[in-house]
């Protein structure tokens, strides 16, 4: 089976969570599941899930090539959700900002292993009564307090995780 507590950070067991989403057991009913679920499929590598969950108007033709790229030089350590608005969602619109945190491997010249970051207030709309992924905004990195939990889920201070110098 999964691995016991889902990786997207929520608490919950993957199976309960994101692992249920993915392997089609159960289909996300907020903006926020799916938008955890679509992480999760990131960190599964499960290219299928991820273009099954965009907004088919949104879909690029090399889509499954770049999300392979993706996946396979990127290496997801943990996804806070910050914020989620929630008050279109009777027009069948939904917004969720989150940071998720990765490794990028160099490719090139460049070696070794980059730590980035992604800021997003992402847009999700209903399409034949589902929720996906249609677009999204990038924000400027959070600045993470030293004294904050960590964005690993680690619950340990920043300063002491991944923070450490
Ligand atoms: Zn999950
Ligand atoms: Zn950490």
């Amino acid at each position: 089976m999964t691995e016991t507590f889902c990786c997207c950070k929520s608490g919950n067991k993957s199976d309960s969570c994101c692992g249920a989403y993915l392997s089609g057991q159960a289909i996300p009913a907020t903006p926020e599941q799916l938008m955890r679920s679509r992480y999760a499929a990131f960190f599964h590598k499960n290219i299928d899930y991820l273009i099954a969950t965009r907004d088919p108007d949104h879909r690029e033709e090399n889509d499954r090539q770049l999300l392979a790229d993706t996946c396979n030089t990127t290496q997801w350590l943990g996804l806070v959700v910050m914020k989620t608005d929630t008050s279109q969602l009777a027009l069948g619109v939904g917004y969720v900002e989150f940071a998720a945190f990765y490794d990028q491997k160099g490719t090139g010249r460049l070696h070794g292993q980059i730590r980035g970051q992604i800021h997003e207030k992402a847009r999700f709309v209903i399409k034949d009564g589902r929720w996906v992924y249609c677009d999204g905004h990038l924000l400027p990195p959070v600045v993470w307090g030293r004294n904050q939990p960590c964005w690993c889920g680690s619950h340990k201070k920043f300063k002491k995780c991944h923070g450490a110098p």
